[in-house]
């Protein structure tokens, strides 16, 4: 290459290299990828699921399964990230086991509940030999799901901690799976389960381990608290517990009893009153310990949170401790209290579920269409009509300086009631108030502008500012990929997976195909003060792609059917240290017929009811015979279909 197209590429790429860095400022990427990701020198966002090595280009990935005919929206999967979770997990117990000399160990189940995907949970039984994972149920069909894909060549015993309200046959099927190699552990969470657990054990002659979950009078932090405290919905109170040892020593069964358990909610944001709940439940274990001499596992429940936000607080979406603070906490708390009244110290586990999987998924989707705040070309005449109204915005808009915007503002909100309160009275022409809509809108983004120089703006500047976003429509629907983002409010970071070399100069807001105006994500992250906007790209001749992180914990088993979007597609990925890939399974997502079968609508029934249809409008000559193949092939192709656009 000449020297000076060399120069060129060069300075061209320290240019790439500083809007890439300043991209990921604004997206926040550092605060909430937990190394799992970053963006390349082609301003692509990258996987590393072992946070280290070459890692996947997760654009050049997406445009080659949509040359497989994968269309978006496409859930990605990362199969390395689960595990190095796990291991992250594990590593973290054990250094706290190392550094207050523990004499246990620590073992982390997985809770079922959080993600059930056959895929996902096949990983989590893989996990290699030295990270065991024990399992938790919470109802029938999810003990029936683990007694499916449990085979007895498993290594080591599996514990299988058994949650949730119970009926005899749930008992009965978690007792009988000890004899295909399982270790059932049945967790007491209603009185009335003691008895019938007693009895079932007996039937079956197998050998009964029970745990307690204890309501506690600690309650956690965050979105769950509720989950926690004296009028929580699970658990036994103590004086139930203490009535429940009292019935089992009678009958000389206080060695059933192996377990106590609590759990104080879901993402725990604050890591004091975890502490708290930690000092309570570890002084009940010892207690009982003390009249159970058999006791031997702490189990201290999920609620290990995931910092969404990057902020590191106890803002809802974020958390404000470490996996190794809350790790050594839990340590610490229960082998303090064990050294002290000399008992031995218990197997040590936590059911983290959310922060197993949340991190390995991303959805990615397409931007469709966008509406924009303001037309970009628009220009702005005085107007045709002589109406008043009209004159008079127009000569608001041309006078608008500095010192008196505010005032036009509130001007401008008066006009505006007027002049839609006229158009409904018949005394201004459809003509007319298209016209004032332009005015405003050229006249609130001057606004925008001129406020721009001010250090400190208004409520109704910002609130301006948030009404002012181009819309970026998205392949996708919110209540099926993201349904706590419409529930809870829960935020999930979002960013364009590509483009990333280049300045983002659209402040959007992002929507679904649905329709409903809850269908939009309302919340975006800046560790500073939640975000009700995000900076996007205009679209080029390429398919731009947003990518919505952090999605792997509950969302596709809360997912519902609105406008009968279906399950999206897909894949499993690994990718190795040198950035090879492979696709591990590909699960097509649901087809229309398959959605309207959930509705009770048959196949055979909708063909037959076209076919119908057509023949009667055969018969009356609204159609004709070459129309109805063409309506019948369409219909019959449709039907096999992705619910979503294809593009
Ligand atoms: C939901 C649940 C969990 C998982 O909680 P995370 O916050 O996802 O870790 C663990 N244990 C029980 C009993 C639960 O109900």
């Amino acid at each position: 290459m000449p020297n000076t197209l060399k120069k060129i590429q060069q300075s061209q790429d320290i240019l790439f290299e500083k809007i890439i860095k300043k991209n990921k400022e604004s997206y926040f990427l550092d605060t909430w990828s937990e190394e799992y990701f970053d963006v390349n020198k082609k301003g692509h966002i990258i996987v590393k699921p072992n946070k280290t090595g070459k890692g996947i280009d997760l654009y050049e990935l997406t445009n080659s399964l949509v040359k497989r005919g994968i269309q978006p929206p496409i859930l990605f999967r990362f199969d390395g990230i689960i595990r190095d979770r796990i291991k992250n997990i594990y590593e973290a117990f054990e250094n706290a086991i190392q550094e207050y000399d523990y004499q246990n160990s620590y073992e982390l189940a997985y809770p079922i509940k959080v993600n059930q995907q056959k895929h996902v949970v096949e990983v989590l039984k893989q996990s290699d030999g030295t990270h065991p994972l024990s399992l938790e149920v919470g109802s029938k069909p999810e003990l029936i799901a683990v007694l499916s894909f449990y085979h007895l060549d498993s290594k080591k015993e599996t514990l299988l901690l058994c949650n949730g309200y119970k009926d005899e046959k749930y008992i009965e099927l978690a007792l009988l799976s000890r004899k295909i190699g399982l270790r059932p552990i049945i967790i007491i969470e209603q009185y009335y389960e003691l008895d019938l657990v007693l009895k079932l054990a007996e039937k079956l002659n197998v050998d009964l381990e029970i745990g307690f979950r204890i309501k506690l009078h600690s309650r956690g932090s965050g979105k769950w608290a509720s989950s926690g405290g004296e009028h929580a919905k699970f658990g036994l109170n103590v004086h139930e517990i203490n009535q429940a040892i009292k019935h089992l020593t009678s009958l000389e069964k206080e060695n059933c009893v192996k377990l106590l358990h609590f759990h104080i909610g879901s993402q725990l944001t604050s890591i004091m009153p975890f502490k708290k709940a930690l000092r309570e439940a570890a002084r009940t274990y010892v207690e009982i310990a003390k009249l159970c001499p058999a006791m031997s596992f702490f189990d201290v429940g999920g609620g290990l949170a995931i910092d969404y936000d990057g902020s590191k607080t106890s803002q809802d979406c974020s958390m404000n401790y470490t996996v190794d603070q809350y790790a050594r906490d839990v340590v610490y708390s229960i082998g303090s209290l064990c050294k002290e009244e000399n008992l031995k110290d218990p197997m040590i586990i936590s059911e983290s579920g959310r922060a197993i999987v949340a991190h390995h998924s991303i959805l990615v989707t397409e931007v469709i269409d966008i509406s924009y705040a303001l037309d970009k070309n628009s220009i702005l005449e005085p107007p045709d009509s002589e109406h008043e109204n009209l004159l008079e915005l127009y000569e608001i808009y041309n006078n608008l300086d500095e010192d008196n915007y505010m005032e036009a503002l509130h001007d401008c909100w008066d006009l505006k009631d007027d002049i839609i309160e006229r158009f409904t009275n018949g005394a201004l022409s459809l003509e007319d108030r298209a016209y004032a809509e332009k005015v405003i809108r050229h006249l609130m983004e001057k606004i925008l502008k001129l406020s721009k120089k001010l250090k400190f703006k208004s409520k109704e500047i910002e609130k301006l500012n948030d009404q002012l976003l181009d819309m970026y429509f998205c392949n996708f629907s919110i209540f099926q990929s993201l349904p706590d983002a419409w529930a809870i409010d829960q935020l999930f970071p979002v960013m364009p997976i590509h483009r990333l070399n280049t300045v983002p100069t659209r402040k959007s807001s992002i929507v679904d195909l649905t329709c409903d105006s809850d269908g939009t994500i309302k919340k975006f992250v800046n560790p500073k003060k939640i975000s009700k906007s995000i900076f996007l790209h205009e679209l080029d001749s390429k398919a731009y792609y947003l990518g919505i992180f952090l999605v792997g914990a509950y969302q596709e088993t809360l997912g519902g059917l609105h406008n009968l979007f279906g399950d999206t597609n897909a894949v499993h990925v690994e990718v190795d240290e040198f950035g090879y890939w492979e696709l591990k399974h590909q699960i097509e997502g649901d087809t229309i017929r398959e959605v309207l079968e959930y509705m009770q609508y048959k196949k055979g029934d909708i063909i037959q009811n076209l076919l119908n249809s057509i023949e009667k409008s055969l018969k009356n000559q609204t159609i004709t015979l070459e129309e109805s193949l063409m309506l019948k092939k369409n219909f019959k192709e449709v039907l096999e279909s992705y619910t979503y656009l294809v593009v």
